[in-house]
């Protein structure tokens, strides 16, 4: 029977192992020295790269790669299980050198990168020598890639970038950027000349490439295939996410219930109030609904592609928004004026409900997928009345009775009264 929710005893070691690590070392980390994990200051490194090597020596560096790329091969349904963990912790990710936008620029590179390009981007990006960012989306319009502009055009042995990119995370530090040109991916230095970032946003660059020139080997894949690129590096990044949104409810969660147990309303604590309970009910629910979701398709990738898996990535990644708004707004809520205050993790995690819906894609879009997709194994009834259409259904069902109905009239009596009586209900 392949129905198995139970993780293997050693496998579980080691996610004991990460749990204990996370809580004592990147924590305090992130307590005390906020963003070193992600900083290129030397003294911040000399904090971040010891727990580093410590990811390493436990062969738990670069999860969401296979073997022969340099991580430890995991396969998704893992790697959702660590990323249940890691995503409670701001610099988990960079410190299991799992930390966006890299990760997906590195599956990119692995999936379409040439034995040269691997050499000199996947590798230096593994060992964080270097950091990337992804330029895909454009000031004019994010969701719809037929509206994109920026374009490449080749002179000789170079290729001429030239257009505007808007969100590009990372981008203004970033050595080198993914720039999606709608003839094809490319791969920009970011101190190429003509790279232009703009003042704002600070954090998610608005960057114009003004006839940037780049080495004709630095197109990604083949020419005109930028969707592809596109779709295997979003596809991967969304259920990542969504693995990292479990870690964030199920914080919230843990937070709403100390809290229930620990103050008193009205002559009782507040988690013997019905509708505290019914929030705790809801949350306890809408988590182990996103977390499920979230194995099984992870398990879907494993055992076949991220494409076939689409229809669910896509499920996730709303539903990760929508489970991730809700609980911890009831989690805020319970916390009183407390939660409305940034001394708990509950409101910048609420804050950035919003970005989950939006970023990766807006979950209108995924939602047009997921309909879209579902609809195919479906299709119109014939004639007039649905299939379920229950007296068109019993016609059919009295053929297979028709010579005991013609031959006993009780029975005959019985069944047209039956039907008579389902019927009046409405
Ligand atoms: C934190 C963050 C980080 C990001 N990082 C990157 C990055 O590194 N690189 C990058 O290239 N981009 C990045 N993005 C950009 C992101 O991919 C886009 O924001 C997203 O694709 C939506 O595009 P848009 O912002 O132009 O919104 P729009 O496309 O203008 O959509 C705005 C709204 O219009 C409605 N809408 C749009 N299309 C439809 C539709 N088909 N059906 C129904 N309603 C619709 C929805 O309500 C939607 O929320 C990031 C975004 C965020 C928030």
């Amino acid at each position: 029977m392949a129905w198995d929710f139970s993780t293997e005893p050693e496998f579980q070691e080691q996610l004991d192992w990460v749990e204990q690590f996370c809580r004592t070392e990147i924590e305090p980390l992130d307590l005390v020295f906020p963003g070193a994990a992600y900083s290129r200051d030397p003294k911040a490194r000399a904090l971040a790269d010891p727990l580093k090597q410590q990811v390493k020596a436990h062969g738990l560096w670069a999860l969401f790669l296979d073997k022969d790329l340099g991580g430890p091969g995991f396969g998704q349904l893992k790697l959702a299980l660590l990323n249940e963990i890691l995503g409670r912790y701001r610099s988990a990710p960079v410190i299991f050198g799992t930390a966006a936008p890299d990760t997906g620029n590195m599956e990119m590179l692995a999936a379409y990168g040439t034995e040269e390009q691997k050499r000199r981007w996947l590798y230096p990006l593994m060992n964080q020598e270097i950091f990337s960012a992804y330029s895909m989306t454009e000031p004019q319009g994010g969701s719809d890639p037929s509206l994109f502009l920026t374009h490449a055009t080749r002179d000789g042995e170079e290729w001429v970038i030239t257009g505007e990119k808007w969100f590009t995370s990372a981008g203004a530090r970033a050595d080198i950027i993914f720039v999606m040109c709608t003839n094809g991916m490319f791969v920009a230095p970011g101190d190429a000349p003509g790279v232009e970032i703009m003042e704002y946003p600070p954090l998610h660059n608005h960057i114009r490439y003004n006839d940037v020139r780049v080495p004709a080997d630095h197109l990604l894949g083949p020419e005109d295939g930028a969707k592809v690129l596109a779709q295997r590096r979003l596809g991967g990044g969304r259920i990542h996410h969504a693995m990292r949104t479990v870690a964030q409810v199920k914080l919230a969660f843990d937070i709403m219930c100390e809290r229930a147990l620990s103050r008193e309303s009205h002559g009782k604590t507040i988690a013997e109030h019905q509708m505290v309970q019914e929030a705790i009910a809801d949350s306890y629910a809408e988590i182990n609904m996103l977390r499920l979701l979230v194995l099984w398709t992870a398990w879907t990738i494993d055992n076949s592609s991220t494409r076939e898996a689409r229809t669910q990535i896509a499920a996730c990644k709303y539903t990760a928004a929508k489970v991730l708004r809700e609980v911890s707004y009831r989690a805020m809520h319970i916390m009183g004026s407390l939660g409305t205050t940034n001394l708990t993790p509950l409101q910048a995690m609420w804050a950035s409900a919003p970005t989950m819906a939006v970023m990766d894609g807006v979950d209108e879009v995924h939602k047009v997928t997921v309909s879209r997709n579902v609809l195919k194994g479906y299709e119109p009834h014939a004639g007039l009345w649905p299939t379920e259409y229950i007296p068109a259904k019993r016609e059919e069902a009295r053929k297979k009775y028709a010579s005991l109905l013609a031959a006993d009239p009780d029975l005959a009596a019985w069944a047209d009264h039956a039907a008579r009586a389902t019927a009046r209900g409405h």
